[in-house]
């Protein structure tokens, strides 16, 4: 039997809701094998004009997360409780119709693949155009206009030609140039990327990456950017919330959760990548074992079969009762506050260099 407790520094939930705010997110799958329990009991706020890093390994429920806030789950096999309210309109309860003219008008997502986002039958112009055009009743005339414009505010050189070649015509970086074009061309209120520079080598990240800041500073979006790379997060977004196995265990703003992380999962995340600046010859450090299985998680923490620091809690807390996370800054771990800050500075720290 599992409970749950609120742990020790995290206070209750204040401040004012988010532009976009998700309350109690439970998000499960029907399948063959039994019920998957993706995303559970989760809560956080994007203000405009910010961006969220949401941070943690494969299977975390980073991703169902957003394809949830976008209403694509087939809700034959998929159950949602909770509540995200984005600008003041419920979408869980929100019809496909409405759902409908949110993706692609105020909410827009850019993958991390475009190939999949782009068809290849049809010229990149007219793919960038058509939301444009559906959203705001435009003539295709300015739907065309638009689109022009668009892959020049991306960076595509020669936009009035470029715009008539198809996809494969498009180099990767340019396709997810034009992506991120197609996801902005109705200046939507919310932005989710989902690893959208994973596929790319190091000098189109670091472009694609400039690029979205500086589209959020002149489109004023909130951004929820999804990532493994701590490193991405840091350099793209003001606030991180780590997940592991469908819950968040720790948010914070970007310099609090990275110089001063309090969960032993984002110690963990932290000391398992690499750094420019180490001994080539220094080994990384894994996470011990896998992530649990979704369709039975681990009673009490569900990181505790993992975790190294449970025997510094004592009794069979970690095993039985489950640490959850206030709104604000937090880690949802049932070691003391002081416990966690002296860890992170006698062993951790010192192992990150
Ligand atoms: Fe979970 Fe216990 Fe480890 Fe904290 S110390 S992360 S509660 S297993």
């Amino acid at each position: 039997m599992t409970t749950v407790t609120k742990t020790e520094d995290a206070p209750a939930p204040t401040g004012p809701e988010g532009f976009l705010s998700v309350r109690d997110l439970s998000v499960r799958f029907a399948t063959e094998d039994g019920v998957v329990k993706a995303v559970d009991g989760l809560s956080f706020d994007v203000e405009r004009g910010r961006t969220l890093g949401i941070v943690g390994e494969s299977g975390s429920g980073k991703s169902v997360t957003n394809l949830t806030i976008l209403g694509l789950h087939n809700p034959r096999t998929t159950t949602i409780d909770g509540e995200i309210v984005l600008d003041g309109k419920e979408l869980v309860t929100a019809t496909e119709r409405e759902m409908e003219q949110l993706r692609g008008n105020k909410v827009a997502m850019i993958f991390q693949d475009p190939l999949t986002a782009l068809s290849p039958y049809y010229t990149v112009g007219r793919q960038i155009a058509e939301p444009f055009i559906k959203h705001t009743g435009a003539s295709k005339k300015e739907g065309w206009a638009r689109a022009v414009e668009m892959l020049g505010k991306v960076g595509i050189p020669n936009p009035e030609q470029r715009a008539k070649d198809y996809p494969h015509q498009f180099s990767g970086g340019m396709r997810q140039r034009a992506m991120i074009a197609m996801a902005l061309v109705c200046d939507p209120d919310l932005l989710i990327a989902d690893e959208p520079t994973t596929a790319l080598d190091v000098t189109v990240q670091a472009q694609i990456l400039d690029l979205l800041k500086d589209l959020q500073q002149e489109f004023g979006s909130a951004i929820v950017f999804i990532t493994h790379d701590l490193g991405v997060i840091a350099d793209m977004a003001d606030d991180i919330l780590v997940m592991y196995a469908g819950s968040a265990v720790e948010r914070g703003s970007v310099d609090e959760v990275l110089r001063a992380p309090r969960h032993p999962y984002t110690w963990g995340l932290l000391n398992s990548m690499p750094r420019l600046d180490s001994d080539l010859s220094a080994q990384l450090s894994p996470i011990p074992g896998t992530p649990p299985s979704l369709l039975n998680p681990p009673t009490g923490c569900r990181f505790h079969p993992r975790c190294t620091f449970q025997d510094r809690v004592g009794g069979n807390r970690c095993a039985t009762e489950r640490p959850l996370l206030a709104p604000d800054r937090s880690s949802a771990c049932h070691l003391t506050a002081e416990q966690k800050r002296t860890i992170f500075i006698d062993e951790i720290k010192p192992r990150l260099g």
